[in-house]
């Protein structure tokens, strides 16, 4: 016998328990099944520990300069891991039981601790517990791919979810993959003292972003001391005594590094594949990933798939955006869709890259004819005044339409600055409104019109 729902949702992450507060409180019965940690990967082994570390880093880096701002530490500045990990330990658990405790106490939900799999399109089994209802929604999220790399069973290895129960310092921590997360992590243990390497196959960082972005990232981290390697055509690892041996390159440079530890941070994959959906009747494409169409809503009518297993976003905001959409369509008669985001997103090393719309490539690639604006961060007053003038900040217009098509601002408070050009974006107004504000002084943003003034038309 099944226990009948009106709705059950699979995952605890960031749009399951937003999502089943709008269910519950619209008169329906929710079932929530959670297999692990509540809050998912966001909480627990992404944005919010990592982001307290970078807190405790970016602390580090700031005091070792605290000459630069005439202020005297005397002795060396040290770091305790012990209670860094604590501080994050503290935060992480204050969220999570947060959400935790909101679940348990909603009206009308009932939470069950287990793994859930579908044993046809309305049905889901949680151990030996049969659940049903006529809607389902899949919030299951992702995690690291472990690359079937020569000599990787040979070795341990951390994943962005191990590297957090870290409470000593790797002595040489050597990062598999140069982008988003790899670099987060590079940076925040070359602050804590690790010696730090990157080995990236491609031949840049993030690239995805333009090539001035990606080499001023580069310019970033090297200057803080950590190697980069590029083109690592010939990854493979070995025991080394203690330590790791990283094959890194077949042809130029030393062709391998010793580390005292090594992170991959490769990419991530859905959790689409222990959920039964072949018994739901479910379609996923190659890369697991849960088909949706523009609303969110799966092939098998009554089941919807929201967050990062349906591959059309990576992040908590997207996968919150998800839940605000399926919300809106089911209980608010509002037709919102996927197609009405634009892309967002910040990688948080220090100093931060917050990014909107498309890049200067993917608009140059759409055949837009573009105009670009340009401004390096020694040239913003707010960044001088703060000691912190590393990067650059950049905008893509269209150069007929006039419209906003893209930003990046690597720079001081790029995080929080890139929002005035996402929100124009979103408000689709023509550059020449953002051209004519009157930001406040001293900010960073306060260059963006002044940068809008100096467009010049691609080269
Ligand atoms: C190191 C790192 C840093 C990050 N930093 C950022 C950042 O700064 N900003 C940002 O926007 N994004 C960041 N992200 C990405 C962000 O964390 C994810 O995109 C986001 O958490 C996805 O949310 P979700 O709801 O789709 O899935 P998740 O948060 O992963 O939640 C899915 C939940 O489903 C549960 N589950 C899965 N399968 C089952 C099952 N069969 N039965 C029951 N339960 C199941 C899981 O246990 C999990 O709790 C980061 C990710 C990482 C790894």
């Amino acid at each position: 016998m099944s226990r009948r729902f009106d709705a059950i949702i699979i995952g605890a992450g960031q749009a399951g328990p937003p999502l089943a507060g709008r269910l519950t409180g619209a008169g329906m019965s929710v079932a929530l099944v959670e297999r692990k940690l509540f809050g998912g990967t966001c909480v627990n082994t992404g944005c919010m520990p990592t982001k307290t570390l970078i807190a405790s880093a970016y602390a580090a880096h700031l005091a070792r300069r605290a000459a630069d701002y005439g202020v005297v530490i005397r002795g060396p500045v040290g770091v305790d891991m012990k209670s860094v990990r604590a501080r994050k330990d503290a935060v992480v658990t204050r969220a999570r039981s947060g959400i935790q405790s909101w679940l348990a106490g909603m009206e009308r939900c009932t939470v069950f601790e287990g793994h859930a799999r579908f044993e046809s399109p309305h049905e889901i089994s949680v151990g030996a517990t049969r659940l049903a209802a006529e809607r389902i929604f899949i919030n299951a999220g992702g995690r690291a791919v472990a690359p079937d790399l020569p000599g990787i069973d040979r070795v341990d290895y951390l994943t962005n979810s191990s590297i957090l129960e870290l409470d000593a310092l790797p002595q040489h921590l050597v990062i598999i993959g140069g982008s988003y997360i790899g670099l987060e992590f590079a940076q925040m243990y070359r602050r804590f003292g690790s010696a730090v390497t990157i080995v990236e196959m491609g031949p840049r960082l993030i690239q995805r972003e333009d090539e001035d972005v990606s080499a001023a990232v580069k310019e970033i981290v090297e200057a803080e001391g950590i190697a980069v390697r590029l083109n690592a055509e010939c990854i493979r690892f070995a025991p080394h005594g203690g330590d790791i041996a990283v094959g890194v390159s077949c042809t130029e440079g030393p062709p391998e590094i010793i580390g005292s530890h090594v992170l991959l941070a490769v990419g991530r994959r859905p959790n689409s594949d222990d959920l039964g959906l072949d018994r739901a009747g479910v379609a996923i494409d190659a890369r697991g990933q849960i088909l949706v169409d523009d609303q969110l809503c799966t092939n098998v009518p009554g089941i919807w798939a929201l967050g990062e297993c349906n591959g059309r976003g990576a992040f908590t905001h997207t996968a919150y955006n998800d839940f605000e959409i399926v919300a809106a369509n089911l209980l608010d008669n509002d037709p919102r869709r996927v197609s009405d985001r634009i892309i967002s997103y910040a990688l948080y090393i220090d100093p931060p890259l917050g990014r909107a719309g498309m890049t200067e490539t993917e608009a140059s690639r759409a055949g837009r004819k573009i105009r670009i604006g340009m401004r390096p961060m020694d040239k913003v007053g707010r960044a001088i005044e703060k000691g912190e003038t590393q990067g650059l900040m950049k905008i893509i217009v269209d150069a007929e339409s006039e419209a906003i098509l893209g930003a990046a601002i690597l720079g001081v408070g790029g995080d929080e600055a890139i929002h005035g050009i996402l929100d124009m974006m979103y408000a689709g107004r023509s550059y020449t409104r953002l051209q004519r504000s009157v930001p406040i002084h001293p900010t960073v943003s306060e260059l963006i019109p002044t940068m809008l003034g100096e467009l010049r038309p691609e080269v």
